[in-house]
């Protein structure tokens, strides 16, 4: 594929990648909020945006057919860097990977007591590593979606989850006991892309990274 492919996401990521991309001089042609379209033409005929869901960003950067994109820290650490350079923190679609309970459950007990704790999460690879630097015994349960269920359902005694303004949490009676890790979204480059197009990558990287810096 001759041109520069980029990975996106719709929904923030996308929303919050535009002034990015505006500041490398590229503007999309459709939104695809409201356009069915998976393949989204740009001002500039060498660039073009694939719509793809946010876990499988890397997974199209990896093999090369997107050169770019663009994940959270959360959906990076889950797939593994790979055949992946990551050269940029974009400070955007930021929030914290959390711990949460149901509000009035004593985690700080059950780890004290050293409960063996049924733990639901879609990010099962951080929440074991987490719970395994801790020494604390879990269960994990994979989930794809709807976290807040789990304990209330009597699924899981706690979830790891992505937290912003809590307010999902405080929507479903759950608190946060512990924070795991910052997430914000980086530039992904595909390392084969970054050789070959450097001359095309090199310039939109540059441009990314002095609007972060704005
Ligand atoms: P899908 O909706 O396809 O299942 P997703 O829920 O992970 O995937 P989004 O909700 O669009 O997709 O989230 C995309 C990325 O934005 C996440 O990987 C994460 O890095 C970040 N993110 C998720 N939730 C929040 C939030 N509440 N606030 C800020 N950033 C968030
Ligand atoms: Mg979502």
């Amino acid at each position: 594929m001759n041109g520069i492919t980029i990975a996106l996401s719709k929904g923030r990521i996308f929303d919050e990648t535009l002034p990015l991309l505006a500041a490398a001089g590229i503007v999309p042609t459709e939104n695809p909020e409201t356009s069915r379209k998976l393949i989204i033409d740009t001002n500039n005929p060498d660039v073009r945006v694939v719509i793809v869901r946010a876990s499988d960003v890397p997974t199209y950067v990896q093999y090369g057919a997107a050169d770019l994109g663009v994940a959270g820290k959360d959906v990076l650490i889950e797939h593994g860097c790979e055949g992946l350079y990551s050269p940029l923190d974009l400070k955007i679609a930021k929030c914290r990977m959390m711990v949460a309970v149901p509000d009035g459950f004593d985690y700080a007990k059950a780890i004290r007591q050293g409960n063996r704790l049924k733990v639901a999460s879609k990010y099962t690879k951080i929440a074991r590593e987490h719970f395994a630097s801790k020494g604390v015994h879990v269960d994990l349960i994979k989930l794809y979606g709807s976290m807040e269920l789990a304990p209330l359902a009597g699924l899981a005694d706690a979830i790891v989850d992505l937290v912003s303004t809590g307010g999902t949490l405080k929507a479903n009676k759950l608190v946060a006991v512990e924070h795991v890790v910052d997430i914000s979204s980086r530039l992904v480059v595909n390392q084969a892309s970054l050789k070959v197009k450097r001359d095309a990558l090199q310039p939109i990287i540059d441009a990314f990274a002095r609007a972060v810096e704005k």
